[in-house]
């Protein structure tokens, strides 16, 4: 049986509507992070990690542009969780 792929873009009504795969969240009035449930391993961890750093500089008030903050946390995450696993400090 194939399995159902959802289209990335799809017509709806008289609009085009884009379909985004969401894997985390950070939620920052109600202090939420939000991770999809079916992620694992190194998808988790990544996910993760970088939903953490978005609370941390929301916390340490560091104030950028929504796609510049995106930018660094993405090149960042993977580099921390490098350093991280050297450290010992996650579980692989
Ligand atoms: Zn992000």
């Amino acid at each position: 049986m194939k399995r159902f792929k959802p289209p990335k873009q799809l017509k709806i009504g008289n609009n085009q509507w884009n379909v985004e795969p969401i894997y985390g969240c950070t939620y920052y009035p109600s202090k939420e992070i939000v991770i999809a449930c079916n992620l694992k391993g190194k998808d988790l961890e990544d996910t993760y990690l970088h939903e953490l750093l978005h609370a941390c500089f929301h916390e340490a008030d560091i104030k950028l542009q929504h796609k510049q903050e995106e930018q660094i946390i993405s090149a960042l995450t993977p580099v921390l969780l490098e350093v991280l696993r050297q450290c010992r400090w996650t579980n692989e």
